[in-house]
């Protein structure tokens, strides 16, 4: 018998395994805090709502649910989904009038970075993203294999100045204006209109993802980029934080320009999203259920967030020199913080000292698709009990104390 000869496609190998799902699995062992993964408090999920959900799809609708179905996803999800983003932008003061036919119901927004990587990059493309960012969006862009280019970013979010510098030719900007993934932070209003104008001066495509967007403290975020200019942005949203995310519901708002290689895309990638959970995500969302449930996640994520931030001033008092101690931002929604540790030391090293003290974190470096700020750490403060965190900041600061001295 002749030995069956496996070619891979050369695009296979630009495919890795998520450098964070490996560091997990270590982080995954039975006793240890982790501040790594990047997982919704199950707490949240609305157990019992899904339960009647599912009954009433399955005796309503049992055919619907259960048959193939149309590639752009469940009519009044879709709907329900335009209103939802119209009333958010209005009262955050840009309309944005989204025409359901607009909306395209996706496995996950994880499937929206997919799809869309799959019509706009070429090989070599120009693709922009923010330094750092979301690692799952750059792994779904390598296999198209584009130039991913870095545009520098601070606590306030893109430097425009360098984007202008590296707009040229991009096929498009990936952005996360809230509570972004990996660092928590948010774009001001300020540099969201600076990017907009920019965007629309030199004619770059934006690629909005805003999976937290909801998941704000005290304040809503500004209106989306999209809403400002809807025929030149790609909007993406998920139900993996307001509900859950095991059931793999998200959805991308693309302009007519893309929107129908999108949605072939779409019918080549999985023909459609499973009808049962989206008529499920329906049933639950359908006379305001999001209105009175996002804001008991808020209110649990903040007081988690508070007690990170108490817990990490207590154990590093501020000093006269930053570089002297470790420092953090104080994210205003979303799921994650960002803390960089002293100056000479290492997030990547410092790991499994910490997950042999009992806490576990994701370092910062595989985040940028640049020159990555080594001492960076990402910490989410959702998974863990305020107990738990107050623990695992102690913890943590013991293998930061043991590793500098
Ligand atoms: N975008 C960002 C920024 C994320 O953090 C995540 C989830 N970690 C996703 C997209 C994908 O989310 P989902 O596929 O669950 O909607």
């Amino acid at each position: 018998m002749t030995q069956t000869h496996w070619t891979l496609a050369a695009r296979a190998a630009k495919m890795n395994p998520s450098v964070i799902r490996e560091i997990l699995k270590v982080t995954e062992r039975p006793g240890i805090i982790s501040f790594a993964g990047g997982l919704p408090s199950p707490q949240t999920f609305p157990v019992a709502e899904f339960e009647a959900a599912c009954a009433k799809v399955l005796k309503d609708d049992p055919a619907g649910a259960l048959q193939y179905a149309a590639s752009e996803g469940y009519g009044p999800l879709r709907e329900l989904v335009a209103e939802n983003l119209g009333k958010q932008s209005a009262a955050a003061g840009v309309p944005w009038k989204v025409d359901p036919a607009q909306v395209l119901i996706t496995t996950g927004s994880q499937q929206g970075l997919d799809l869309v990587a799959k019509i706009l990059i070429d090989a070599d493309s120009k693709v922009l993203v923010e330094s750092p960012t979301y690692l799952g969006a750059v792994m779904a862009f390598m296999p198209m294999e584009p130039n991913v280019v870095s545009v520098a970013s601070d606590d306030e979010g893109l430097d425009i100045a360098d984007l202008r510098d590296k707009a040229k030719d991009a096929r498009f900007l990936y952005v996360l204006p809230n509570f972004q993934n990996p660092t928590g932070r948010s774009m001001s209003e300020a540099r969201r209109a600076a990017l907009s104008a920019e965007a629309a001066r030199s004619g770059l495509p934006l690629m909005e993802d805003n999976p937290y967007g909801d998941l704000w403290f005290d304040q809503a975020p500004p209106a989306p980029l999209t809403a400002r200019n809807p025929e030149g942005g790609i909007y993406l949203g998920s139900f993996s934080k307001v509900l859950a995310p095991g059931l793999r519901m998200g959805f991308v708002v693309a302009p007519k320009a893309v929107h129908p290689k999108l949605l072939q895309a779409k019918q080549a990638a999985d023909l459609h999203s499973p009808g049962f959970n989206q008529r499920m995500i329906f049933e639950v969302m359908q006379n305001g259920f999001l209105d009175r449930h996002v804001p008991t996640i808020r209110s649990l994520y903040k007081a988690q967030r508070d007690a990170m931030l108490q817990a990490l001033a207590h154990h590093f008092p501020s000093t006269a020199n930053p570089d002297d101690t470790l420092t953090w931002n104080t994210p205003a929604g979303g799921m994650f913080l960002w803390a960089r540790l002293p100056k000479g030391m290492n997030a990547v090293d410092l790991l499994p000292r910490a997950v042999d003290k009992g806490v576990a974190f994701v370092p910062g470096a595989p985040f940028y698709a640049g020159n990555a700020d080594a001492r960076a750490m990402r910490l989410s403060f959702v998974t863990p009990s305020v107990e738990e965190i107050r623990r695992g900041v102690a913890a943590l600061a013991e293998a930061i104390h043991a590793q500098r001295s």
